[in-house]
């Protein structure tokens, strides 16, 4: 936390002072020159992106994507150390005394088939849970990725205008909410500097030339739901002699909404979604048990608790009416709510507002859940923003309803236009990360 301090205060100040003795960051030229070497650097980046779209890994299996990475940053000449928290890796890049500046790219794709039919589409396939399943890039973790080695290339390119240390990050297993804890606990923040600023960026079915972010709480808090009803199997024409688990995990997928409902303060953000159904084998058979996986968003811890409550009240009620064992639950915490720090943002959003104009804009929380919190929680102050990836006019023919809706991040559909959305990367990761260097030399 010690960039936080005088980075809030440098603000503070330059806002009371008629003329701060640090010159503001020269906005329109730096974007230019941004622009200018993304051209340049573009069809390497574009390369780079297809094939590691062509060829996703899921989590903590990203050996080959993470090499990738480490010799992209290697040629960059990056100092580059493999293997942190299984598949992660941490690239330094020293550039005299100052502050040390994270930028974290996730490395996993989600064990799902791709259906956009473009010609870099991925057919690859991996193990995940004990089956064979196709993987996809579905959440746009690639274009975070070529984003990622394009911002490095160009702060390199424009080392005259920053001092400190670059400390980029790509973190393995995002999806499953574990790398970045496995990174912390194998001594990112011991084995290499601590960073007094941290930066990250997601992808959304925006338009391309658009980026959001918001002061505060930024995405939700996410628990884990698994519940296995455990029935009576037996023959589906005798009935009567059986306990149905089929029936109870139907009854409690309708039954666990009212708890959203009926119980929560419909102004609070909370929500659960049952995205997996797993029982029997056959029409004639009824099974002994029937397993539900979902998974509980919300923003605030009181409102979480109540939901956990009345979630597992539901399910013992709907085994004690089917007069059926009491079920197993689990709803363990996977990801706390990313936190934005007002520190990091300020400087952040003046510059980006310079850069982006009306395309810059605050917005409310996310409703979807991020690891990158165990970062901010292990004391690194930091802004999470996002970046759209679709053609604007297709952006709004889908709001007006003139246009179908656009696919979101893990459809099958999900294909972002890769130049524009990467250009909005690198542009606005290389400013944020100019504008935490910037702020900290007028602190000092
Ligand atoms: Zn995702
Ligand atoms: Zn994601």
């Amino acid at each position: 936390m010690q960039f936080a301090k005088p980075l809030f205060a440098a603000f503070a100040l330059s806002g009371l002072v008629a003329l701060p003795a640090h010159a503001e960051l020269d906005v329109a030229n730096l974007k230019q020159s941004i622009e200018t070497s993304f051209e340049s650097d573009y069809p390497h980046l574009d390369a780079l992106y297809k094939d590691i779209h062509a060829h996703p890994e899921i989590a903590f299996q990203e050996e080959k994507t993470a090499a990738k990475l480490a010799a992209e940053m290697r040629a960059l000449g990056f100092e580059v150390t493999e293997h942190i928290g299984k598949t992660g890796l941490v690239a330094i890049y020293k550039n005299g005394n100052g502050p040390t500046v994270m930028v974290r790219t996730e490395l996993d794709a989600l064990p799902m088939e791709e259906k956009t039919g473009l010609p870099y589409a991925s057919r690859d396939k991996a193990t995940w849970h004990g089956r064979e399943s196709l993987v996809d890039h579905s959440c746009g973790h690639d274009i975070h990725m070529a984003s990622w080695v394009g911002t490095a290339k160009t702060l390199v390119g424009m080392k005259d205008k920053w001092q400190g240390t670059l400390m980029f990050i790509a973190q393995p297993a995002e999806e499953e909410v574990a790398g970045a804890k496995a990174m912390i606990a194998d001594g990112l923040f011991t084995r290499f500097p601590k960073p007094d600023a941290g930066f990250a960026l997601h992808d959304g079915a925006f338009a391309y030339d658009n980026v959001s972010y918001r002061v505060g709480i930024g995405s939700s808090t996410v628990n884990g739901l698994f519940i296995k009803f455990r029935g009576r199997g037996g023959h589906g024409a005798m009935p009567q002699v059986t306990i149905d688990p089929v029936m109870m995990a139907a009854r409690f997928v309708v039954d666990v909404q009212s708890v959203i409902s009926r119980e929560k303060d419909p102004t609070e953000f909370g929500l659960v979604s049952i995205g997996a159904i797993h029982a029997g084998s056959a029409g004639n058979i009824i099974p002994d048990e029937a397993v539900l996986i979902g998974t509980i968003r919300s923003f605030k811890s009181q409102v979480r608790d109540k939901m956990l409550v009345g979630i597992e009240r539901t399910a013992k009620a709907v085994a004690a009416m089917a007069d059926a064992p009491a079920p197993e639950i689990n709803m363990d915490e996977g990801a706390k709510a990313v936190m934005n720090d007002p520190a990091v943002v300020g400087p952040a959003e003046k510059v980006l507002k310079a850069a982006f104009g009306n395309k810059f804009n605050a917005t409310p929380p996310g409703t979807a859940s991020e690891d990158y919190s165990e970062f901010v929680a292990a004391g690194v102050p930091s802004m999470f923003f996002n970046i759209g990836v679709y053609e604007p006019e297709r952006v709004a023919a889908a709001r007006n309803g003139s246009g179908p809706p656009l696919p979101g991040n893990h459809s099958p559909l999900f294909a972002p236009v890769p130049k524009p959305t990467i250009q909005t990367g690198v542009t606005a990761m290389t400013l944020a990360v100019l504008s935490a260097f910037d702020q900290r030399a007028k602190g000092q």
